[in-house]
């Protein structure tokens, strides 16, 4: 059901999710917001576990393979689900026993579909996108864009640091709506980024993953915040993906989306950087990156063992 051998468009996340959904009726299909272009963000539950975590993905428009990994994921473990089997060696009972997953598998639906090719030339969305990207011409159009097709950075919308990360993101030059880097006028003044932290709120979840691309990193902390058990479940995540554990540069530690959850929550979040090589990373990664994180995403959602 999951296609994994076509780049990811919203219309393509929809008809899968639709299609999970048809097929195993346990998982439960919400939209928590429109975009400004009328793209529907959807959330996917399953599992009726005491343990709630939230899984993000496509942050950032030119990360869309992540999307294809949690919907793989989200297949997997239904189909384990229904039939009595196993996922990454745990029965698919005990883990949804166990926990509540949320999924939001693509955040940034409006530019997904630039990047992917969904947003045809010569479309005013396209036109949009075309002069927003002429302020940075440096920038591969559409590959290099980052941001929803307002040209905000979403992953930099959230009120953890904004201001610092706005004073260092304006002295690199993105001043302006563009393909990556611009903060906002405001913190959470976005459609999505509003959506994803209500929801957020709304499922108060034990733990959050945010997966992007690239670096095959997994960042874990915020400033000098001490959330208990974060340090341990990243050195478990770290060995189960073979990723490394990383402290961000400065600059690029601000007003994300697992900034803003470790500050507010003081539990412990992820962003994971999936894959290796330059954005959009290639299809022919993708069973390597799902290789590589089923075990992140099966331990998250149990959790260690006390
Ligand atoms: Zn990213």
């Amino acid at each position: 059901m999951v296609p994994t051998d076509l780049p990811m468009t919203s219309a393509l996340c929809e008809n899968t999710i639709r299609e999970l959904a048809g097929t195993y009726p346990f998982l439960e299909v919400q939209a928590i917001t429109t975009t400004a272009y009328g793209r529907p963000v959807l959330s996917l539950r399953l599992g009726q576990g005491e343990r709630r975590v939230l899984y993000s993905a496509a942050h950032h428009a030119n990360e869309w393979i992540t999307t294809t990994l949690l919907l793989q994921f989200v297949q997997d473990l239904a189909q384990a689900y229904q039939q009595e089997g196993a996922l990454y060696g745990v029965p698919a009972r005990n883990i949804l026993n166990a926990a509540t997953i949320y999924l939001v598998p693509m955040v940034n639906p409006d530019g997904v579909d630039l990047v992917t090719g969904a947003v045809e030339l010569g479309t005013l969305e396209y036109e949009a996108a075309r002069r927003l990207a002429d302020n940075y011409p440096q920038i591969p159009f559409p590959d290099g864009w980052k941001a929803n097709l307002l040209g905000v950075d979403l992953n930099l919308q959230y009120p953890a640091g904004w201001l610092e990360a706005r004073e260092i993101k304006f002295s690199q030059g993105f001043t302006h709506p563009g393909p990556r880097d611009y903060v906002g006028r405001a913190p959470r003044n976005q459609r999505e980024s509003i959506a994803l932290s209500s929801f957020t709120q709304a499922v108060d979840p034990a733990l959050v993953l945010a997966y992007h691309t690239q670096g095959q990193v997994i960042y874990w902390q915020f400033r000098d915040y001490e959330v208990p058990g974060a340090l341990e479940l990243a050195q478990e995540f770290a060995r189960l993906s073979g990723y490394a554990l990383e402290q961000p540069a400065y600059a690029s530690s601000l007003a994300g989306y697992k900034d803003w959850f470790i500050q507010s929550f003081l539990r412990p979040g992820y962003t994971i950087e999936a894959g290796l090589g330059t954005n959009p990373l290639p299809l022919s990664q993708f069973d390597q990156i799902y290789g590589d994180n089923l075990g992140i995403l099966v331990t998250a959602a149990l959790g260690l063992p006390e």
